[in-house]
């Protein structure tokens, strides 16, 4: 038996500080995790709880130069994010089998087609096409654990050409990175390879062709990328 044609390279991530890479197995990503960007959007956090979506993992753009616009949009929204990378997997697990499972943590952004995306909500539809395109998920080189520890209380800074969008702390997640790990593992098997992208706190908005974004979380990293 043989493949009827070559299969998909894997989505590798660069490990700062190693020659090593990150296969990437699965990309989750949690919505409406920090309050203050839920009420910027338009709702209200007490009755809005966190959700979880995906990305294909063929979608990623690793580390720093060029993003594509994607098509069929006009208002793209950058949303600046710490992600949480997975070196072992499992199901049903605990707080401790999930510190043990994280590899480690790198600077995310989930763009978004915002338009897209409001008018799948105004119709009750899922955000597939809002959430994945070409592109659509940007992620710098992997910081191991045993380097930064858990960036639990860490500064989260995006910038657009230089003028700064994003400015908060890793600390006001509703649930916690750890916390949504233990959750997730209860309606899937994690495995070794999967990313979380972990929400983004508020200050989001549109960018152009020509835009650069800047995303640096304190001590895990940075992630430059220019709209083309
Ligand atoms: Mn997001």
């Amino acid at each position: 038996m043989a493949y009827l044609f070559a299969p998909a390279d894997a989505t590798t991530v660069p490990v700062e500080g190693s020659d090593d890479v990150f296969p990437v197995n699965r990309i989750f990503c949690i919505g409406k995790n920090y309050a203050d960007h839920v009420r910027e959007m338009g709702s209200d956090p007490a009755s809005t709880p966190p959700c979880i979506f995906m990305k294909p993992a063929d979608t990623l753009k690793v580390g720093d130069g060029d993003l594509s616009y994607p098509s069929a949009t006009e208002d793209l929204h950058y949303e600046g994010e710490l992600v949480v990378a997975l070196a072992k997997g499992g199901k049903n697990l605990d707080r401790a089998s999930v510190e043990e499972a994280i590899f480690g943590y790198a600077c995310g952004l989930d763009m978004t087609r915002r338009d897209v995306q409001s008018g799948l909500k105004e119709r009750r539809l899922p955000w597939d096409m809002a959430k994945s395109f070409d592109d659509c998920a940007a992620i710098s080189a992997i910081r191991p654990k045993a380097e930064c520890g858990t960036p639990a209380d860490a500064n989260l800074k995006l910038s657009v050409n230089g003028d700064v969008r994003q400015n908060d702390t890793t600390a006001k997640m509703i649930w916690p990175a750890i916390d949504a790990l233990v959750h997730l593992s209860t309606l899937i098997e994690l495995k070794a390879g999967d990313l979380l992208y972990t929400g983004t706190p508020e200050g989001v908005g549109a960018v152009a062709r020509g835009d650069w974004m800047d995303v640096v979380i304190e001590n895990v990293g940075s992630l430059s990328v220019t709209l083309k």
